[in-house]
């Protein structure tokens, strides 16, 4: 096997409403992809388009060049590596590891997490790598993803190719936690717009305008933006399938939120909006996409 064709083996973990879509585009776009998911079901249809289907994280590894993760939060994300006592799981992802390889997380975690993952890879010998993701179902289905990478700078430039498969723009941040950082900083501004957006289609339709002309009138002017434009004829219609789950919201939520505290800095606009995204996981909508929020605000 020549060195171009033992690069274009990649594993992929976690195959939810993200991992996927994307690792559908990588085997699209002519990678041999290795798949692993924690509910197995979730494989055959990505067994059908041509990936190889493993019975483990370690196995997934073993097989390929570089490994992406798309895990939920930062319990899934380390779960890869370690058992719930701390210790290395026997067939997680480091036991597949050594020199060369690397093991890139997309999944949207805090920088402590990544940095404790980070480390375990390092002493293995291998490379990590942050990248989480922003842009929802439809952008990763499309791979128009916005791609937030950091940490080992040989290895983001050895992932490129397969960067370009999921996203339309590829940051590399520098050192590792600043990918983990920026995504929870941009997802805050995106729970507080929600929040906003609903807030104003419940006060709209209270004081007797039609919902439609309120998100008409946003669209507009300089408020007008693309979450606004998909999500709130959704809202008005009563449409909450995920594409971006709400209890991800609101973790991504609690994590800046952490964040911000480690630092001292004060956010009493996020502090609020973690408590609205709180309310509606407590009113049943933790699986159910972010903006079902505004059923428990209205
Ligand atoms: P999802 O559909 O809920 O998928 C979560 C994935 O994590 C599934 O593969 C699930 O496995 C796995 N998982 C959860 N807990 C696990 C555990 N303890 N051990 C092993 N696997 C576990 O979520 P998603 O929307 O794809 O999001 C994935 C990540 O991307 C999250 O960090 C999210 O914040 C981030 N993100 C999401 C979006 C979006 O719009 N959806 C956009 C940007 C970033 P099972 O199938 O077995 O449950």
């Amino acid at each position: 096997m020549n060195i171009d064709q033992n690069r274009r083996k990649i594993g992929f973990l976690g195959l939810g409403i993200m991992g996927s879509a994307i690792a559908q585009n990588l085997l699209k776009g002519g990678f041999e992809v290795t798949v692993w998911n924690r509910s197995p079901e979730k494989c055959e249809p990505l067994a059908e388009i041509g990936a190889h289907v493993v019975r483990s994280p370690c196995e997934a590894v073993e097989r390929s060049f570089l490994t992406f993760a798309m895990l939920a939060d930062p319990a899934a994300a380390e779960s890869m590596l370690f058992n719930p006592d701390g210790a290395i799981r026997e067939d997680g992802v480091l036991n597949g590891l050594s020199d060369e390889k690397g093991y890139i997380d997309l999944s949207t975690v805090d920088p402590a997490t990544s940095r404790k993952v980070g480390a375990a890879v390092s002493a293995r010998g291998a490379r990590f790598l942050e990248a989480p993701v922003s842009g929802s179902k439809k952008p990763a289905e499309e791979g128009n993803l916005v791609i937030l990478s950091a940490g080992d700078e040989s290895l983001h430039q050895d992932a490129l190719p397969c960067f370009e498969k999921m996203g339309k723009k590829i940051f590399y941040l520098g050192t590792l936690g600043n990918g983990a950082r920026m995504k929870l900083i941009v997802n805050m501004v995106m729970g507080e717009m929600m929040i906003g957006l609903c807030e104003g289609l419940g006060l709209a339709q209270a004081a007797g305008l039609e919902q439609e002309d309120f998100l008409n009138v946003l669209d507009s002017g300089a408020l007008a933006n693309a979450m606004f434009r998909l999500k709130g004829p959704q809202i008005g219609a009563g449409q909450f399938s995920p594409a971006f789950p709400l209890k991800h919201m609101q973790k991504d939520l609690r994590l800046t939120l952490a964040l911000a505290d480690e630092i001292g800095l004060s956010l009493p606009s996020a502090a609020i909006a973690n408590e609205c995204f709180k309310k509606a996981r407590q009113l049943g909508s933790s699986n159910e996409d972010f903006s079902a929020v505004y059923k428990s605000l209205v």
